[in-house]
């Protein structure tokens, strides 16, 4: 199919390990889409050259500051077509702008949540790699989506993977699809094999270095804790409707296998693929259609053998921690998000051990009522109760 007018895409978080990946993918379709909009929090010196490769017509900083200087920039190279602006207000505002079409929700952590229901409420084609803002607020954000008629897609692999792997029309409950249980692989992270004593003295550039995919240091360490699984099965629960106890997590130390639908008649489907997160960018950017993603096919012959062992954990508490989050429902999984967030900042900041990541976030679920999550203000506050918490957890334990 020949696309008439190309779509605008905005990329929030362009700067970070998907917004980069996007670009990539958009650099391949120039006659399909055109960067509308880019948004990043620091990162002054890439937005900028961004903005002078792709003309984007809007760019959004965090602070004033880093926007007068991008200004200023962008004015001494003769570049007037971007409309820079900044802070929390100004990107709520560029991710609901009628002008696009399609918005890639790539911040991390809570600082998404905002921004992309701003997106979900203004009806676009959503490509969701931000599962954070899902985490938090599960029921409202797809109640939202619903309301609003946007198009949901998920681009966290795993997800993108369950997607591919059910009917096209699968909203409405997976009993009625014949759907028995969701299989979300894991890789296991770099520590997969490490002994329990040895996890003590794991460092941030350690945990960083994962063995299958190149991401940002947040969702790197998540990885490693396995908290990115948790988060990842409260994700699949809001995004396809199932109960925790339908989703089974299976690790597959090759990431080739990227998740599975298992059918009542016995039926398995998976999604195969090189560990790339092109290749779900482009699903979601393309669907229902296909496009080049610039990955390289898959060579079974390479990959040899796929291994698949449950999850340990005993030595991996975060996947537990989530599960039971999910259970007590309501503002828990917010405030596990948070605790996580605090906790990990604290790791990388060497303010903390490596299992001390486990141990914060649960003494701060323990810490805290579980209430309904029936109002983003509910939410907010409970957000930040959890990060006073944690970071009160925090200090007693230096202390
Ligand atoms: P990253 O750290 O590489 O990039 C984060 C981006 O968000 C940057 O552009 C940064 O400027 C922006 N940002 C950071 N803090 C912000 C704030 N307070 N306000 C506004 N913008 C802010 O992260 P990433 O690895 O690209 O991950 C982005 C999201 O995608 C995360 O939610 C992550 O869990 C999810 N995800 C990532 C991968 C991956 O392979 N990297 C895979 C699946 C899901
Ligand atoms: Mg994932």
């Amino acid at each position: 199919m020949t696309v008439s007018s190309p779509l605008k895409v905005s990329v929030l978080g362009a700067t970070g390990s998907i917004g980069r990946s996007t670009l990539d993918v958009l650099a391949r379709h120039p006659e399909r889409y055109r960067l509308h909009a880019v948004t990043a929090q620091r990162s002054r010196e890439a937005l900028r050259d961004l903005c002078l490769a792709w003309s984007p017509a809007r760019a959004v900083i965090g602070s004033a500051a880093d926007a007068e200087w991008l200004r200023a920039e962008l004015g001494a190279a003769g570049h007037v077509a971007t409309e820079v602006s900044s802070g929390e207000q100004a990107l709520i505002e560029v991710a609901g702008d009628p002008d696009a079409d399609v918005v890639m929700a790539a911040i991390v952590g809570a600082a998404g949540l905002l921004p992309t229901l701003a997106a979900v409420e203004a009806g676009k084609r959503v490509l969701l790699a931000n599962k954070e803002a899902l985490v938090m607020s599960g029921s409202l954000f797809m109640q939202a989506v619903a309301r609003a008629g946007a198009t949901l897609l998920p681009i966290d692999s795993e997800h993108n993977a369950i997607y591919q792997c059910l009917p096209m029309q699968h909203r409405g409950g997976l009993e009625r699809l014949g759907v028995s249980r969701l299989l979300l692989t894991a890789s296991g992270g770099p520590f997969r094999e490490w002994a329990s004593a040895d996890l003590a003295e794991v460092t941030p550039a350690q945990a960083c270095a994962h063995p299958n995919w190149s991401m940002g240091q947040k969702i790197s360490v998540d990885s490693a804790t396995l908290m990115n699984k948790g988060l990842e099965l409260i994700e699949a629960c809001w995004l396809f409707d199932a109960t925790p106890a339908q989703v089974e997590v299976v690790v597959h130390p090759q990431s080739i296998v990227h998740s599975m639908v298992g059918y009542s008649d016995g039926s398995v489907l998976a999604q195969l693929g090189n560990p790339d997160m092109r290749t779900p960018i482009a699903y979601g950017l393309a669907w229902p259609e296909r496009i080049d993603a610039g990955v390289a096919a898959l060579d079974l012959f390479t990959v040899g053998r796929l291994d698949f062992e449950p999850p340990d954990e005993q030595r991996f508490p975060c996947l537990r921690l989530a599960r039971q989050a999910m259970a007590a429902g309501g503002t828990a999984p917010a405030v596990l998000n948070a605790a996580n967030e605090v906790a990990v900042q604290a790791f990388l900041a060497g303010r903390l051990s490596f299992p001390g990541i486990a141990r914060v976030v649960a003494a701060t679920l323990e810490a805290l009522e579980v209430h309904a999550a029936d109002s983003l203000d509910v939410i907010m506050c409970e957000d930040a109760r959890a990060r006073r918490t944690a970071e009160a957890l925090l200090q007693q334990r230096s202390g």
